[in-house]
């Protein structure tokens, strides 16, 4: 069984306050919290997302996103020193739909969570949650708190 992902308020509005920053364009950083995304799951065990962690886009394009390993290596050292475990990825599509473009389904991690909001933090958001496998997208079903 897939895991469920609880977004908890605290981290949804961290990751709001930082789609709206940086719309338009996109949004990118790190989930920390508590569960195993790789796996799989009975019952309902979930991914507990308790916080959002931006990290700089240094992409010049609007509709992508690039994270120097050495800036991802710092907020994945700033999760652990919280006792949060690296579950995943965030970033806003600012003019697109939350679905995963075909540039984020070749290129984002495998076996991690992966959550796309659409908008630009300050409307009603679009969430998507999922997580790439090699049978492909698997969406994972969301409870955003
Ligand atoms: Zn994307």
């Amino acid at each position: 069984m897939l895991p469920r992902v609880l977004l908890t308020p605290i981290a949804r509005e961290t990751l709001l306050a930082a789609v709206r920053q940086a719309a338009p364009r996109e949004a990118i950083g790190l989930l920390g919290g508590v569960g195993d995304a790789a796996a799989d799951h009975a019952g309902t065990a979930a991914l507990r997302v308790t916080s959002f962690l931006a990290v700089a886009n240094t992409s010049t394009a609007a509709d992508t996103f690039v994270v120097p390993a050495a800036t991802f290596a710092a907020a994945a050292a700033t999760l652990r020193a919280r006792g949060e475990i690296l579950l995943g990825f965030a970033h806003s599509h600012p003019a697109g739909s939350a679905m995963p473009s075909l540039q984020d389904r070749r290129e984002l991690w495998r076996d991690c969570l992966h959550l796309i909001v659409a908008g630009d933090g300050a409307g009603p958001a679009d969430w998507c949650a999922f997580r790439l496998t090699s049978r492909g997208v698997e969406p994972l079903p969301l409870e955003v708190a």
